[in-house]
């Protein structure tokens, strides 16, 4: 069977390297020469994931089609499904989470907790002052990693820095930030993974490194997976999904944003997991029942960022320094140009305890660098 991606960046990559192992193939439509995810293992079709002519051709030569980001050409994915085009998940769920304000008004409408939010009709200073200082800017479609989120400080601060539609919504203030990845099938059975306890880098808004499982209660824990799964049902959602959570300082859990793919914050399931979480997206692309989740061990990921202050051709230190330790696991996704912050890669470090992975990540850490070979 052909499985067809539109995107070819390192999570497409990362499902081609669990794929290569059945008699499937995956394909993925990206634009640039030489993709990370066909540098790992997935064939490539060249041509842009966001247009209609292009993804009306790459459609024809796959059985199954799926998504790597959430900017993408929903209208198009609509007509080709309603044409017979078999899209998981379908074009409607990802046409509610493209537009981060029908999400919030879906989770709304079906009772799961969120942050307090106001559309960007109603955003006169005096009904923005509902919300309290500071608050959060967010633009409706195009954000990731941060790109896209204003602290808004008072009223005196300026709402037109963001040029395309955007909502407000109340800053949740020093949340711990959580991420349960669900998947969902056509049958409706889910599976979740223990969530896990993001660390994010505050001046660029990625993700640095997270925890599974996090220090928490049991009760937060379940309590997490239970309204990520709602969140899912929601959204009317079939496939493969990163649920973000804030649990707050008087411990509730309001879902933050859904990423209808496989998600940053689920990478150690390669490693710590019965399953992993792109074993279980093949499933359901591929109508397979879904494999048991359970945990083996704890684990640290951190991503492998490019370093500030270089750009250029990629030069990757530290590898040889790490290759006499065991539990830790090197994914680099081939990208041969390296900017500051540019995710170029993951390590994940697994350990009986979340205490001994800590400590082994914060060594392996210490020893590798990803940056680029010219200093800016
Ligand atoms: P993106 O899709 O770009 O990752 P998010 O909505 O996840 O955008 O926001 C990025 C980061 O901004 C979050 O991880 C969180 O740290 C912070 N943030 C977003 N919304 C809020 C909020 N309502 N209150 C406090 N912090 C927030």
């Amino acid at each position: 069977m052909k499985i067809g991606i539109l995107g070819g960046g390192q999570l497409a990559g990362l499902l081609a390297q669990e794929i290569k192992q059945t008699e499937d193939t995956l394909i993925v439509l990206d634009p640039g020469e030489k993709c990370p995810a066909s540098l790992m293992g997935a064939r490539q079709v060249i041509g842009s994931p966001v247009s209609e002519q292009d993804i009306r051709i790459f459609a024809k030569q796959v059985d199954v089609l799926t998504v790597e980001l959430e900017n993408i050409n929903t209208e198009a994915l609509i007509k080709l499904a309603a044409e017979g085009v078999s899209i998981v998940p379908f074009p409607e769920t990802l046409a509610s989470i493209k537009d981060k304000l029908l999400q919030k008004h879906c989770f709304f409408e079906a009772g799961i907790p969120t942050c307090e939010y106001f559309s960007e009709k109603q955003k006169s200073v005096d009904s923005l002052k509902e919300l309290g200082w500071p608050l959060v800017q967010k633009s409706r479609t195009g954000g990731y990693d941060g790109r896209g989120v204003l602290i808004i400080r008072d009223e005196s601060s300026r709402l037109d820095l963001l040029p395309e539609p955007t909502y407000f919504e109340a800053f949740v203030p020093d949340a711990i930030e959580l991420a349960v990845m669900v998947a969902r099938n056509k049958e409706g059975d889910e599976t979740t993974w223990e969530p896990t306890l993001l660390e994010f880098d505050r001046n660029q808004n990625i993700l640095k490194t997270l925890y599974s499982p996090p220090i928490l209660t049991k009760t937060i824990l379940s309590q997490a997976k239970q309204i990520s799964i709602e969140a899912v049902r929601a959204l009317g959602g079939i496939g493969l999904f990163g649920v973000e959570l804030f649990l707050t300082k008087d411990e509730r859990l309001l879902i933050n944003e859904v990423a209808p793919r496989a998600h940053n914050s689920g990478h150690h399931t390669i490693e710590s997991s019965e399953t992993s979480q792109f074993l279980q997206q093949y499933n359901v692309l591929r109508s397979k029942p879904l494999s048991p989740t359970r945990s083996t061990c704890a684990a640290v990921m951190f991503n492998l960022l490019g370093e500030p202050g270089f750009e250029g051709k990629t030069v990757i230190e530290g590898m040889d320094a790490i290759d006499k330790f065991q539990n830790v696991f090197v994914h680099l996704y081939q990208k041969f140009h390296c900017s500051p912050y540019r995710k170029m890669g993951h390590i994940t470090v697994t350990g009986e305890t979340l205490s001994i992975a800590k400590e082994l990540a914060e060594e392996i850490r210490s020893l590798v660098s990803v940056r680029g070979e010219n200093q800016i």
